[in-house]
């Protein structure tokens, strides 16, 4: 297990490896005795409210746990810029960093965006290589060298030369997170190639080689090396082919799965030198509809423009943008389901009555997410006056609210909380 040390928090470490308890990848902690980890995305009834969003408490059975080699990132990170100043890096990112036409055409034809759309959303691309000279052009737009400093995203390299500052991250389709100020105060990567990684269960041992051409529908595959009691054998997989073994008794043995990873990162740079973290407090997103944008200034809030007695809230920024869109709302995009406490003190400076969540449609039928749909009506009638109500609609339609608008439907809307 790979760990960070937390520095506002004595014997915790971030999970920079898969979350135990959710799988995903960074933002959720573990004690020092791998006995505890706070989830930030698998709901239990013991959680407690921070900085970070609201943190779920599973206890890990000791026994069970398996001892991995816990490898301890050391972070020269350095605390997060307020976000008038990150809203100020970041805006003078958008002018040093273009949109491809790969990524483009992505938003055009998969997701069904207008030109006009994708200008006045500020969609834009994390190139690969020479990403020092983007950083140089963003410095030379501010009034020092240490205004990156604290900018989730930037870091310092070591070149031949001296250090130099550059940027983090897989290379993809970036997506600007908007406070209610319209200030930009992070973004999100869909990166283009996820990594591919194994998902082993029971008595076997492995590693991805290498990945090789994909097959005829375009699956991705990759020579793996594997482990079964002490014998290695290489072999190939394609993704989402789960192979499982019985013994001849019909007992479980083992199984072994190819999977693409994560697809959406936040651009952090905390595990790198003079880098920093996006958390403290991750940021949410407000998207209004597109019309709005071009009129909405830095640091007001958006009540001229648009009605805020109704706010909307989905998962990911995408959703967020094209749900403004359909519906003429505003459209809360949280970074995960559970993370719902982050809008509070924001819904409240809106003036909003009324939070309609537009989830999934598989939502309502995943253990899980319909637990935090209780805990979110607990939290939302505890905290505020606010009515609460969903979106709901045939997973036929479409499985977002993203899909369903493309599709030509509206959700029907059902009161949780008076
Ligand atoms: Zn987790």
């Amino acid at each position: 297990m790979k760990l960070r040390r937390l520095r506002k928090q004595p014997g915790w470490y971030e999970i920079i490896s898969q979350c135990p308890v959710c799988g995903h990848k960074g933002w959720c902690a573990i004690d020092h005795d791998q006995t505890t980890v706070h989830c930030m995305r698998q709901p239990s009834d013991d959680y407690f409210d921070s900085t970070m969003g609201r943190q779920y408490r599973h206890y890990l059975d000791p026994h069970a746990v398996p001892k991995t080699k816990v490898e301890i990132v050391l972070s020269n990170a350095i605390e997060k810029k307020p976000n008038y100043h990150l809203n100020r890096v970041y805006r003078a990112l958008t002018h040093e960093l273009t949109l491809s036409s790969f990524h483009s055409d992505h938003l055009r034809n998969s997701r069904h965006l207008t030109d006009e759309m994708i200008y006045v959303r500020e969609y834009r691309t994390m190139p690969g290589p020479e990403r020092y000279k983007i950083a140089k052009k963003v410095l030379n737009r501010l009034s020092d060298q240490n205004d990156l400093l604290g900018v989730p995203g930037f870091y310092v390299e070591d070149g031949r030369y001296g250090p130099y500052w550059t940027m983090a991250g897989a290379s993809g389709l970036m997506f600007p997170f908007r406070s209610i100020t319209n200030e930009i105060t992070g973004w999100q990567i869909r990166v283009d190639s996820p990594p591919l990684e194994l998902d082993l269960e029971g008595s076997v041992k492995g590693e991805i080689l290498q990945e090789i051409e994909p097959d005829l529908t375009g699956k991705r595959r990759a020579k793996c090396l594997f482990e079964v009691s002490g014998k290695e054998m290489e072999v190939f997989l394609t993704e989402k082919d789960k192979k499982v073994c019985h013994s001849k008794s019909g007992q479980f043995v083992y199984s072994i799965e190819l999977k693409q990873g994560q697809r959406y990162w936040w651009w952090s740079s905390g595990s790198k030198d003079n880098g920093a973290s996006i958390g403290g407090p991750i940021p949410y997103h407000l998207a209004l509809p597109y019309p709005c944008l071009p009129y909405w200034k830095v640091g007001e809030t958006p009540e001229s423009l648009i009605d805020c007695s109704e706010v909307w809230v989905t998962e990911g920024p995408i959703k967020a943008d094209k749900g403004a869109d359909a519906l003429l709302k505003p459209f809360f995009g949280l970074p995960g389901v559970g993370s719902y406490p982050l809008i509070l003190e924001p819904l409240k400076q809106l003036g909003c009555k009324h939070v309609v969540l537009a989830f999934d449609a598989d939502s309502v039928t995943i253990p899980e997410v319909e637990r935090t749909l209780e805990l979110c009506a607990e939290f939302f009638a505890l905290n505020t006056d606010m009515k609460l109500s969903l979106a709901l609609w045939d997973i036929a339609l479409g499985k977002g609210i993203d899909d369903l608008a493309d599709n030509g439907y509206i959700p029907q809307v059902s009161v949780m909380v008076e």
